[in-house]
């Protein structure tokens, strides 16, 4: 019998996940099928029922139901539980369990382009909402030399911090407070929205004073260059797209739900021929 999964979320209609992850299935010759379903918030409770029911095998969750599916699920996974947020739901006989992938996404996207073990990196990220949580908390579990959060709003990135009681080396600053002492950091994180279609020529600070060597990396995937990235590679800066987190937090949850590795590089390959590298 066909498996089936998918991903809920409200829209959904310009989703990438039913591509790379159909053509995952095929790859690995899973009878298999992933559909995008668009679930209204007054519906979800019995679209996860739903689930249940109809014996669909996984599905992804996104906006705006990431936080709101835990509480109709039988069994949170630490992964889920830290962020407070679920992005992937496997079923196990008769139950739902909600794991989050999209920390360990990012990380595993940001080691391809590191020379030097985090351990020994000083951190900067710019952004402290949902992305930035699941990134900052996957990170600190590897304990980085120093990882300092700026926002726009800067109690949001003391919360952030607070977030990991353990982890010492770390402060909140202001998007100014971050710009002007931008020479500390090694690696840089963007993760708010900045930059994203249609505002395609929004930074979302200056790159002036980054180090020579620093890695800009950008969680924002369309456009696949922002002009944050574009700006970094006019300094000489090595750089890390969004597509890269897009891509692995979706095959961490294609191994959860099959145990097999998807081919990564063909899920790339499809989201850079659908967005074309322009925006959509
Ligand atoms: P979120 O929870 O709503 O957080 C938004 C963040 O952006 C907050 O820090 C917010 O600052 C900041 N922000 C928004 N507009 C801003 C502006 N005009 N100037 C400065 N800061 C601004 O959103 P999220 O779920 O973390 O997603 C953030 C971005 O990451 C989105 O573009 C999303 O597409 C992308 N993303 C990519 C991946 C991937 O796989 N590559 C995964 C998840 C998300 P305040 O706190 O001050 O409001």
């Amino acid at each position: 019998m066909k498996q089936l999964y998918g991903v809920i979320g409200n829209p959904i209609g310009h989703s990438m996940s039913p591509d790379i992850h159909n053509a995952a299935l095929q790859d690995k010759n899973i009878n298999g099928q992933y559909f995008a379903f668009q679930v209204e918030p007054r519906h979800l409770k019995d679209a996860v029922n739903g689930i249940k029911a109809l014996g669909i095998c996984g599905v992804n969750v996104t906006v705006p139901h990431k936080v709101a599916i835990m509480e109709h699920l039988d069994e949170i996974h630490e992964s889920a539980k830290v962020l407070g947020a679920v992005n992937t739901v496997k079923r196990e006989g008769d139950r739902l369990i909600g794991y989050n992938t999209d920390g360990d996404g990012f990380y595993k996207s940001l080691v391809k382009v590191l020379d030097k073990p985090i351990s020994e990196l000083s951190i900067l990220m710019i952004g402290a909402g949902g992305a930035a949580r699941a990134i900052f908390t996957t990170i600190v579990r590897r304990e980085p030399k120093q990882f300092d959060v700026c926002n726009r709003t800067p109690e949001k990135a003391e919360s952030l911090i607070a977030a990991a009681p353990s982890f010492q080396q770390k402060r909140a600053l202001t998007l100014k407070e971050a710009e002007n002492q931008l020479e500390q950091y090694d690696v840089i994180i963007h993760t708010t929205s900045v930059g994203m279609y249609p505002k395609t020529d929004a930074v979302p600070l200056s790159l002036e004073r980054a180090k020579t060597g620093a890695i800009v990396c950008d969680i924002v995937y369309n456009p696949i260059q922002t002009a944050f990235l574009k700006e970094a590679e006019k300094r000489g800066l090595t750089t890390l797209d969004g597509v890269g987190m897009f891509v692995e937090q979706a095959a961490l949850s294609f191994k959860l739900w099959t145990e097999q590795e998807p081919d990564s590089s063909l899920m790339r390959a499809i989201v850079e021929g659908k967005l074309g590298g322009t925006q959509c």
